[in-house]
């Protein structure tokens, strides 16, 4: 197969970890007889030094031109760097939301995964730990309360600030079908995550997904509801194998599911269209603390490009073997500093970012 897909490095660590997950792309065209081609655009904090904005629609067109986009991440320190002195119009993280916007990116994916090797850095019981989870939360990325019209004003003497929550019928519809389509990649099951007992976009988000649901007989649907969730969430995560749910609950299941993995540096994320095109990156930020040193752990970016294959490219064997290597590197005892267990240091290997990148790219194989 021949893929095209265009690289954003970015800020800080982005370039770092980038090079690393095109390290271990390239190993796996070599191994699986595929083409892959790069091309590196500017956004975020180095567009705005290059050309004095965020992202210019030259860098869009170069975006959808590719099979997908694989980014870094963008962004810089926000007391300290000068990028945030500028209107907020034209700071590095507009060009995200710009980006995500002209490519229609509406499913948000983001795993969370306990690796056994790193079920300490869980701050849940000793018991959920030895357990383990590894679950999928599918949000949606652009409606809801997030986009909905929003004023501020001044009735009988006081302000009053009003926020409004819309789904229409066909955007709860196409999220579900995604939601549903990755489940029958993984153990075909769905969480739909709702308020249906206060609010009527979630009776209507309940309704559009039970339709869906009728197409999957093979996938299991159940409902919960938001409150429920987040203590589900930390009583027993094992449950969970796709968490659907709509924009806001999304943007703190989220957060919550990551944390709970104890581990920054290891979680991928994916943004996805109607169509096979998607935007991956880590789910952590550009932290400018640690950019330049070579300790960044490029595994979020790397297991970013394993969903490159599975969803844009239906390569299920080949983003099987990169989260087979990732695996076996971990078994195999190697850390980067974010992931070095404290007071255990001499039972590991103390890894680089360009070492966790050719380590990960050696145990590449097609068996
Ligand atoms: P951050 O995720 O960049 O860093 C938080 C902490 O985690 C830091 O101590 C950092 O060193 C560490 N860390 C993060 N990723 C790591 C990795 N791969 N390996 C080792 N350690 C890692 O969050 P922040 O400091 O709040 O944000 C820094 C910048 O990143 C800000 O400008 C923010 O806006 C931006 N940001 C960008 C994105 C994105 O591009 N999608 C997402 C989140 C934050």
């Amino acid at each position: 197969m021949k893929m095209k897909v265009t690289c954003i490095p970015g800020d800080g660590i982005g370039p770092e970890i980038v090079t690393e997950a095109k390290k271990v792309l390239k190993k796996v065209s070599m191994v699986f007889g595929h083409e892959i081609e790069f091309t590196d655009v500017l956004m975020g904090g180095c567009s705005i030094d290059a050309v004095g904005v965020p992202l210019t629609d030259e860098t869009i067109e170069i975006c959808r031109a590719a099979d997908a986009v694989l980014m870094g991440s963008i962004g810089g320190n926000t007391s300290t760097s000068p990028w945030y002195k500028l209107d907020p119009s034209l700071r590095p993280e507009a060009g995200l939301l710009k980006l995500r916007k002209s490519l229609n990116l509406f499913a948000n994916l983001r795993p969370a995964y306990l690796y056994p090797e790193l079920k300490d850095a869980c701050p849940l019981k000793e018991a959920t730990g030895e357990k383990g989870f590894d679950m999928l939360i599918m949000r949606e990325l652009t409606g809801g309360l997030y986009f909905g019209e929003r004023n501020t004003k001044e009735v009988d003497g006081e302000l009053v600030a009003t926020d409004t929550l819309v789904y229409r019928e066909s955007e709860i519809r196409r999220i579900a079908i995604r939601a549903f389509d990755v489940a029958r990649k993984r153990r075909k099951s769905v969480i739909s995550v709702d308020k249906a007992n206060v609010l009527d976009s979630s009776r209507l988000w309940r309704k559009v997904v039970e339709e869906v649901a009728q197409d999957y007989p093979d996938v299991k649907l159940e409902h919960m509801l938001v409150d429920n969730c987040a203590m589900q969430l930390v009583k027993d995560p094992s449950q969970f194998d796709v968490v659907l749910t709509e924009n806001m609950f999304g943007d703190i299941l989220s957060d919550e599911a990551s944390m709970i993995t104890g581990s920054i540096g290891m979680l991928s994320s994916a943004s996805l269209n109607d169509t096979s095109f998607g935007l991956y990156e880590p789910s952590h930020g550009s932290a400018p603390d640690i950019a330049g040193m070579n300790i960044a752990n490029p595994i979020a970016t790397i297991l970013s490009a394993a969903m490159m294959l599975r969803y844009t490219f239906n390569l299920d064997k080949e983003a099987d073997s990169i989260e087979n290597a990732v695996k076996k590197v971990l078994e195999d005892g190697f850390r980067t500093v974010d992931i070095m267990p404290k007071g255990q240091e001499d039972r590991f290997t103390k890894t680089s970012c360009t070492e966790m990148g050719d380590l990960i790219a050696e145990r590449i194989t097609n068996c």
